[in-house]
């Protein structure tokens, strides 16, 4: 059989999708592989057409048990002898499937990273025909990754136990540079077929919401949408009950996720969402991994989360049948201090103190570009891509800053101001004061700085804390100023200031007011 006709025999599909050709020739022709593919983009197929045309067995190894469960009973539905070992199963169940296995029942094994390193796995492992090992999930060998798994560190090592080198393959959704790097080094790749496919998902609307009455604004959602199926993503998992409770309260069909539940409540919330009884969940990060919903029509963020590789992953959720559906973000200023507060929280005692620091730059440095996101009044959609390394030609017109009306004020003057503070700071102290200082606030903290001695001390007082925000952000974003990445971040100048030049203008761009109720400035 050609991949073609396997892909329509077990799988059902006419036609592969972009990339997938490629990556499984490769295979066919003894080579390893490393596929960057957005989530939803059809990574199984890749390794399991293969799987089922090579010689011998096919190792998945797997992050997840509930993703190597859900794996399994789709290839067993499909007819495909698969089947996974973890921790899930008894030993003598283990024991029972290795003896099947080497008996050539199954083409396709999950197991857990853990297990490759027990001796009676590399036992089977001796005296089995092992085509292919492939890691899905594969940036969590990454350090810099949100999902390390040090487990993942050790793949390599029981690859080199074995007596014929496999076909090594890894499959992730996380594009970055360093990962890229990790997985390639780390999995010591052998001249691989790296494939990476587009990251553009035509069929989501990304949008972003600056509003206070988050809650509102949801139930709102949800009343107009009734038919809908969506995934409301929060922060934190208190912020998940609060929000179940008011909409439960509200008697809207709702149900939660978060790692606090015990595992028989989130596995029966879990399936009320995947068969439509709730079509709605509320969830922390913990929920979506593995879970192939493909009608999921919106995407809320209730928090901003941590970086856009999170964002990017957990908004790629909705419409993975690509019909239209909505990445709807909802910020406000106090989702930073959350966020940074989750990072302080986050434990590196198993670190060294130089790991532990880099570390925290570069989440710092995820956050900060999460932040100019929600903060950008360009393309949306541009804006996710660039970060992904693409390059995309104008504004996608499909997207909510490129379907917003903004106003456009010279601000060329007050940036002046900014640069000349920041200037007088010497670039040693953070927005907060910066702004305050500008706005000639009385605080303790800027006499403290001696910041209220300067000469741009008090030289914007006439404008409000957010439009300042809103300004520095965009001087930061247009390289006038350098937001550093420590933990507790400061402005510097940027690397060119050209600003001093007679026609340079800073135009900000902010939008119409939607809100009537938006706040004025007293008038005395
Ligand atoms: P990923 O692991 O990349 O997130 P999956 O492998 O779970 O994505 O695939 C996402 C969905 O796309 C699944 O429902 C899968 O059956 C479907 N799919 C994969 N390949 C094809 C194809 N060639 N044609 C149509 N649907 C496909
Ligand atoms: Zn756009």
């Amino acid at each position: 059989m050609k991949p073609t006709e396997v892909l329509k025999t077990y799988f059902g599909y006419d036609t592969f999708r972009r990339g997938q050709e490629e990556i499984i020739e490769a295979i066919l022709r003894g080579r390893d592989a490393l596929a960057i593919m957005p989530t939803g983009a059809g990574k199984s197929v890749c390794y399991q057409v293969p799987a089922l045309m090579l010689p011998g067995i096919t190792l998945v190894v797997s992050p997840l048990i509930s993703l190597m469960q859900d794996q399994v009973k789709a290839l067993n539905d499909a007819g495909i002898h698969a089947a996974f070992i973890n921790s899930a199963l008894t030993e003598g169940q283990i024991r029972k499937a290795l003896s099947l296995a080497s008996q050539g029942v199954y083409k396709i094994i999950y197991v857990a990273p853990e297990r490759l390193e027990s001796w009676e796995f590399q036992d089977f492992a001796a005296h089995t025909e092992i085509s292919m090992v492939t890691v899905d999930e594969a940036h969590c060998i990454s350090q810099w990754g949100q999902d390390f798994r040090p487990s993942y560190t050790k793949i390599v090592d029981f690859i080199r136990r074995l007596k014929r080198r496999p076909i090594v393959s890894a499959f992730t959704a996380t594009a970055t540079e360093t990962v890229k790097t990790d997985i390639l080094r780390s999995l010591q790749l052998a001249n691989p077929k790296v494939v990476v496919t587009g990251f553009d998902r035509e069929n989501l609307y990304y949008s972003v919401e600056h509003i206070r009455k988050k809650d509102d604004f949801i139930l709102d959602y949800i009343e107009k949408h009734p038919a809908d199926s969506g995934i409301i993503y929060c922060a934190t998992r208190k912020n998940v009950d609060k929000l179940y409770e008011e909409l439960f309260k509200r008697s809207v069909a709702v149900t939660r996720y978060h790692a606090g539940l015990g595992g028989v409540e989130r596995k029966k919330n879990q399936e009320d969402f995947i068969y439509d009884r709730s079509p709605v969940i509320i969830a922390t990060n913990a929920f979506g991994m593995g879970i192939d919903k493909s009608n999921v029509r919106y995407v809320i963020h209730y928090n901003m989360p941590q970086s856009m590789e999170n964002y990017y992953q957990e908004a790629g959720r909705a419409g993975r049948d690509g019909e239209p559906a909505r990445c709807i973000l909802l910020f406000s200023p106090q989702d930073m201090m959350i966020n940074r507060f989750l990072l302080e929280q986050k434990d590196f005692s198993e670190l060294t103190g130089e790991e532990a620091r880099l570390i925290r730059q570069r989440d710092t440095r995820r956050l900060q570009t999460m932040e100019q996101y929600c903060r950008s009044t360009e393309c949306l959609r541009n804006y996710i891509l660039q970060y992904f390394g693409e390059e995309m030609e104008g504004p996608c017109e499909n997207c909510g800053n490129c379907h917003r009306e903004y106003t456009e004020v010279d601000m060329t003057e007050e940036a002046k101001q900014v640069v000349r503070c920041v200037t007088e700071t010497r670039g040693r102290y953070g927005i907060q004061s910066v702004i305050g200082t500008l706005m000639g606030a009385n605080r303790a903290r800027l006499r403290e700085l001696g910041t209220v001695d300067y000469e741009s001390y008090g030289s914007l007082k006439e404008k409000n804390e957010a439009d300042l925000r809103a300004l520095i952000s965009q001087m930061v974003s247009e390289g006038y100023l350098h937001q550093t990445e420590e933990q507790y971040s400061v402005l510097k100048l940027g690397d060119t200031t050209p600003l001093m030049e007679e026609d340079t203008r800073v135009i900000l761009r902010t939008w119409k007011a939607k809100e009537p109720e938006k706040k004025k400035k007293a008038a005395r």
